[in-house]
């Protein structure tokens, strides 16, 4: 029989029977968890998105896991490798392929084209870091099952055979969890979808993206390894939510302005990206995109933005939110006349209605997709530009381009400069030690100094931390009020870390040794004498100073300078008397801080004062406040014992009414709103000063009532009480306008209720002039950088009987922007930034800026510090 439908009949059985024993069936997301992705009200937790991943890792060649890191609650961050089998099994190699080509001084041009025609792209993509932005980690289960299953928008053979994609379905698990399990709580009740009453991030909250120079966090360590260290990817994508009213998603072009650093090319590809995405989206009828809006090209806090400045095409992408999985229903008369009307970076509308997670997924599976094929449509030029990005960072001398910033190896504080470096070398920084003396920039450095020369593949990082901002005046129109940045206009790391750091503009010859880890200073066999003395300027010296006083050390500080063994000191100096107790601890903790005491055996000399261990009590409140869970993240990182107040600890209770200074010598309230602390009704939603996206001001939903309020007015007596029976009350930026407004310390706030016309100061770092021999002083240097973010600037006044006050800090008379952008400048002159005020027995210090901002300003810690270690009086 010659039948010829019969004939190919036969031909597809034969082809089927051929590719059996390849095709194992791939289990689907729907089919795993029992719903679909993204289905109203449904939502997949950390553990299921993970075994999810590893059942379709034990199913398909196609995908490999790695464990990346963990997370603070010590949960596995996962990492699926998704290409071909035959490239997953040279993995190696083309990470080898990355490497090289992110170091053009070891590689020509022609061996860069055959490696960039031979290597693939790497692409990585991480989801829902901000953890209330669910449906990015719930779309990488899909995403994963479509890549492996071929349903690519573009020839899925050639797709995987040229990109390798990453997939990091969650780097905040924790927060996921977390979210997770109070939406399922409160599902079907008045509560759905509302906000938490705690971090979704246990330090940061959504500060979690605004890490990314400084590292403090091991989720932000763990993609950066990825990043930088180990697989070198092209192209990195952040997918994030934004409010729900407006564009249904944000995608690049960025806004302005751009950081001068950054690299033409890099900026071109980041909207090449950019438009293919949106081409694809606008091709599926997905409407309502936006670029070159709301996010700018500037700050390089954040996931994606530090990418930028490796030379990595980091994307964001922002999509409208539901609540958590709840559907919302948006009036078109409520989206805003912005995303509304047409417009060339908006051609096409969304026109109000239902929207759903399902939708954002929808949105996210699009981009995603269109981003692994726009790679591999690109591969070559992509690897190639790679390279030649690198080239231009070593051989293109930039305008204003230094030749080197010089660390001298004389400093004030030692250890926290070793940690400044580590942070940069962690970022990828190479960063040589001099080994002889040398000159630059007409002046003599010792040998041991640090230089971090320009000429290096990562130069636009280290010079954006490095350099001092000067953003531009952008008005709304000219002479109007400011453009406010999106988050800092400043960040400068040597002046948040207290750490000098020279600029040198012109080449100098110096004998250089290539660092390969941050060297740790040997430690001084020490503890001989029968006492000795900790240096105020460092910081290292109070974790050692609380140590010491938990194993009952005797400790006290001096109250004048000093010169002690021809070295002098700057009052506030530790003197710890010696015991067997001490002498058994202190080797052991001061290798932990790289410190050096200095041993004495006579401190008659010395006018000193004691100081005790400090029973130290932080407040919570159910807000989710940011500033609390850094200040926690700086006492854990020192090793400092604290306890949480919570809003019934400070009241008490109707039975028993609240005595704080039975358990507290120090209470500390971080940066919060006065309304927030009291709790007056509340107004919007978590986030501090300039740092919460559109996502985190929409308006914040009832909580169930046991977190609702605030300390009231129970609570606010309980802390009068607590000062007046000689506590210390420790408020930080925001909340020393409760502490002024409830207690009537003598001082008011001189910026209160100016416009932004004439006042306007984006987190930037301002100059203060310090009385360093005052207590909440001592350490600090004459001059100080302090990071100003809706901070506040006293004016002090002759106080009642009951009060007295002590200016610690103030601001000089002009000159007063470091980096980043003032305007108004004269409403901050001679003003106080921190004030040691007393009442009764206790004083109250206002620390009017963010002395100790998202733990990164190291160098205005101690004037928390020394509230905690305040000698007796
Ligand atoms: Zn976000």
């Amino acid at each position: 029989m010659n039948h010829p439908r019969a004939g190919r009949f036969a031909l597809i059985l034969v082809l089927l029977a051929l590719a059996g024993p390849l095709l194992t069936a791939q289990t689907t997301p729907e089919s795993f968890l029992g719903f679909k992705v993204g289905a109203d009200r449904k939502l997949a937790d950390y553990s299921q998105i993970t075994a999810y991943f590893r059942k379709l890792a034990q199913e398909s060649p196609k995908i490999k896991l790695f464990t990346i890191g963990e997370s603070v609650q010590k949960r596995p961050i996962l990492m699926a490798a998704i290409s071909t089998p035959e490239n997953l099994a040279k993995l190696d190699r083309w990470k080898e392929i990355t490497r090289q080509l992110r170091d053009p001084r070891t590689l020509a041009d022609d061996e860069a084209r055959k490696l960039a025609r031979e290597g693939k792209v790497i692409l990585l993509v991480t989801c829902s870091l901000h953890a209330t932005e669910v449906a990015a980690s719930q779309m990488s289960m899909e995403l994963a099952h479509d890549l492996v299953t071929g349903k690519t928008f573009y020839d899925s053979g050639k797709v995987l055979n040229d990109v390798i994609v990453l997939l990091v379905p969650s780097h905040n698990p924790d927060g996921n969890q977390m979210v997770v399990d109070w939406y399922r709580k409160y599902v079907g009740t008045k509560y759905e979808g509302g906000n938490m009453p705690w971090l979704y991030h246990v330090y940061a909250g959504h500060d979690n993206n605004r890490d990314w120079f400084m590292l403090n966090l091991p989720e932000t360590r763990a993609v950066t390894r990825v990043l930088y260290h180990d697989w070198f990817p092209q192209i990195h994508i952040d997918e994030h939510q934004q409010g729900s009213n407006g564009a249904r998603l944000f995608i690049p072009p960025f806004m302005d302005p751009p950081l001068p650093n950054v690299q033409p090319l890099l900026w071109r590809s980041v909207n090449l990206m950019g438009t293919a995405m949106a081409y694809d989206l606008q091709k599926h009828g997905l409407s309502g995109v936006v670029n070159g809006r709301s996010y700018t090209a500037w700050w390089i806090g954040a996931c994606d933005d530090t990418s930028w400045l490796h030379n990595v095409i980091g994307i964001l992408s922002e999509a409208a939110s539901v609540r958590v999985a709840s559907p919302v229903s948006i009036e078109p008369n409520e989206i805003p006349t912005s995303f509304y009307e047409k417009r060339m970076d908006f051609i096409d509308p969304w026109p109000g209605g239902w929207w759903r997670l399902r939708d954002i997924v929808d949105y996210e599976l699009v981009l995603s997709k269109s981003l692994v094929k726009a790679a591999a449509l690109n591969k070559e030029d992509l690897l190639f530009n790679f390279y030649r990005m690198y080239k231009n960072s070593i051989e293109n001398v930039d305008r204003g381009q230094p030749y080197a910033f010089v660390i001298p190896s004389r400093q004030r504080d030692y250890p926290t400069m070793l940690k400044m470096l580590d942070v940069l070398m962690t970022g990828g920084v190479e960063i040589h030690q001099a080994k002889a003396d040398f000159t630059a920039g007409g002046r003599l450095y010792d040998a041991g100094s640090f230089v971090v020369k320009m000429a290096q593949p990562y130069k636009t990082y280290a010079w954006a931390l490095l350099e001092r901002q000067k953003y531009p005046d952008l008005r709304q129109f000219p002479g109007g009020p400011p453009i406010p940045p999106y988050d800092n206009a400043a960040w400068t790391l040597p002046l948040q870390m207290g750490v000098p750091c020279d600029q040198v503009d012109e080449g100098f010859e110096a004998k250089l040794e290539k660092l390969d880890k941050v060297p740790r200073p040997k430690v001084p066999d020490q503890g001989k004498g029968g006492y000795f003395l900790l240096d105020p300027r460092v910081n290292a010296s109070y974790a050692l100073a609380i140590a010491l006083l938990k194993e009952q050390a005797e400790v006290w500080r001096t109250k004048t300078k000093a010169t002690v063994k021809g070295i002098d000191l700057q009052a506030g100096a530790f003197i710890v008397r010696n015991s067997p107790a001490v002498k058994k601890i202190l080797p052991g903790l001061a290798r932990k801080y790289d410190l050096a005491v200095l041993d004495v055996d006579d401190i008659g000399g010395l006018e000193k004062a004691p100081v005790k261990f400090p029973r130290i009590g932080l407040y919570q409140s159910w807000r989710g406040n940011m500033d609390e869970g850094w200040t926690r993240y700086v006492l854990d990182d020192m090793g400092i014992p604290y306890k949480t107040l919570r809003n019934e600890d400070i009241k008490g209770t109707k039975e028993k009414k609240a005595d704080l200074r039975a358990g507290c010598d120090v209470i500390i309230l971080a940066d919060e709103s006065s309304n927030a602390v009291k709790g007056t009704p509340p107004g919007t939603g978590p986030g501090g000063p300039g740092g919460d996206t559109p996502a985190a001001r929409m308006p914040r939903q009832s909580l169930p009532p046991e977190y609702e309020g605030g300390i009231g007015q129970e609570g606010i007596d309980a802390l009068k009480a607590f000062v007046e029976k000689g506590g210390i009350l420790v408020a930080l930026n925001r909340a020393a306008d409760f502490a002024i407004g409830e207690f009537g310390a003598p001082a008011r706030n001189a910026l209160q209720g100016l416009d932004q016309a004439k006042f306007f100061c984006p987190t930037s770092i301002l100059r203060l002039l310090v009385d360093n021999e005052t207590p909440i002083g001592y350490g600090l240097p004459r001059e100080a950088a302090a990071v100003f973010a809706n901070s506040l600037a006293f004016e002090t006044f002759s106080p009642s009987f009951d009060w007295d006050r002590k200016v610690v800090a103030t601001y000089p008379e002009d000159n007063i922007l470091m980096s980043g952008w003032l305007l108004g400048e004269e409403y901050l002159a001679r003003k106080a930034a921190v004030v040691d005020t007393k009442d009764k027995d206790g004083r109250i210090i206002l620390i009017g800026i963010r002395c100790q901002n998202r733990a990164q300003s190291h160098g205005t810690y101690k004037f928390l510090l020394n509230a905690l270690l305040y000698p007796a009086q």
